[in-house]
Parts: C-alpha cells; sequence; structure tokens
C-alpha cells in the first residue's frame, strides 16, 4: 500500500475515537515527509532535535511538531521558538529548562509526563511516586511558561498482546488517578500519548488521545 494508503487505514481506525494521529518522522526524508503532509495530517512528531530542526526548516509552517525522545536539557533552546508538545519530560529539571527557554520566548510550551510502564529495564520514563512527586513540588508552581497537558507511555517490545494491554491499562490507571489529584494553571491533564505501529489498535481501546506512528504510515 502506498502511504495515501496506509493513513486511510489508520484514520480508518481513529474514526469516532478522541484520539489523534502523531506522524513519527524518524528516519524518514524530507520528501516522504511531505507526501504524508499531502495526504493531510498536520501532526509530526520527531525524536532526536537536530533532525526536527532540519525537517521544521524545509516543510510548510503549519505543521505542528511534537518532540517524541528523550530530550537533553541543553538541546532545548533549539526547538523552544515553535515545537508545539514535548511528550518525553522524564525531569523537573528538565522542565525548569523548557520553562525557561519558553520564556524567553514568550510562548508556554505543552509538555507530557514520561511514564514508565514497559517491564523491560531499557526504556525511560518516571514511576508513579515520581510523578507525584514532581507535581506536587513547590517548584511546579512557579514554571509559568509550561502546561503540563498529560501522560505518555511505551509499551514491552514484544508480541504479547495481553501484556501491552495491561502496560497500556496501566497507564491508563495513573493518569485517572493524577487528574483528580492534580489540577492548577499550569497542570491540566488531558492527553495519554500511547500506542504505535504494531499496538495503536490496543492503545485507543484502552484510552489513547495520541497514537504515535511511524512504520505503519511508510510501509509498502
Ligand atoms: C519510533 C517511535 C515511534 C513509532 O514507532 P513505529 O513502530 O515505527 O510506529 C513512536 N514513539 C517513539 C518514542 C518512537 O521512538
Amino acid at each position: 500500500m502506498s502511504i495515501v494508503g496506509n493513513i486511510t487505514k489508520i484514520n480508518g481506525v481513529l474514526e469516532n475515537t478522541p484520539c489523534k494521529l502523531v506522524a513519527v518522522t524518524k528516519t524518514r526524508t524530507v520528501n516522504e515527509l511531505q507526501e504524508v503532509y499531502n495526504a493531510g495530517l498536520r501532526i509530526f512528531g520527531e525524536n532526536r532535535v537536530q533532525e526536527m530542526q532540519e525537517k521544521y526548516s524545509q516543510l510548510p509552517t503549519d505543521i505542528q511538531w511534537h518532540l517524541i525522545g528523550h530530550l537533553q536539557s541543553n538541546k532545548v533552546k533549539y526547538i523552544a521558538p515553535y515545537v508545539t508538545l514535548i511528550h518525553s519530560v522524564d525531569s523537573l529539571e528538565l522542565l525548569q529548562e523548557i520553562n525557561k527557554q519558553a520564556s524567553k520566548n514568550n510562548r508556554i510550551i505543552d509538555c507530557l509526563l514520561q511514564v514508565y510502564i514497559a517491564t523491560e529495564e531499557t526504556k525511560f520514563g518516571l514511576d508513579i511516586t515520581e510523578l507525584e512527586s514532581i507535581l506536587e513540588s513547590d517548584q511546579i508552581k512557579s514554571l509559568n511558561n509550561i502546561k503540563i497537558i498529560g501522560l505518555m507511555g511505551m509499551a514491552s517490545n514484544t508480541d504479547d498482546k495481553t501484556q501491552i494491554r495491561t502496560e497500556f491499562k496501566s497507564l491508563k490507571n495513573i493518569f485517572d488517578k493524577l487528574v483528580m489529584k492534580f489540577k492548577s494553571s499550569n497542570v491540566d491533564l488531558k492527553e495519554i500519548s500511547m500506542g504505535m505501529s504494531g499496538d495503536y489498535e490496543i492503545a485507543i481501546e484502552e484510552g489513547s488521545t495520541l497514537i504515535r506512528v511511524g512504520s505503519a504510515i511508510f510501509r509498502s
């Protein structure tokens, strides 16, 4: 199938759900991304800051750029002028740096906190204790140039659909717990970013609002 055909199929699954499609751009060329744009998608997710910079400068300006990969504090300044959502925030220090750079650009940058839900040891993310300690910290109250609008998680890289579903359920449970407990001028949890090419259908059933899909868009 073509890129257009693949996107049509994914959009069919998303129909009548509150979930949006983030087209994952890592390793793809600008020409491929222009095709995705022409097919109607406007939310692009990139893992690496430098690649995002290059693609951002060559593609139409109405694309919303989401940073989905691990972000180092010293790179925040490059994307702060335009990034729409950062999915991968995993520390208070990173939030403070995003706030500082957003302030320099007179912007408020939306962020998701990345939660550790997989059973593998390799994935980044916070556990429930760390999430609560960030959300109830005094420091967060003064960060007027960020807004925490949800959570992001990655399931284990496995074919075991039951395990994947359990991991997505755990993220939804954590979200439901936090959403009632924490609400302020800069914390308003609405989004759950979960689901990739191999597991987005399960993620949608378990309450995802943002699926991050790469290979399922580009495979022929
Ligand atoms: C690569 C990547 C995706 C998309 O993966 P696919 O399996 O190609 O859909 C989603 N989220 C993150 C954080 C990624 O690094």
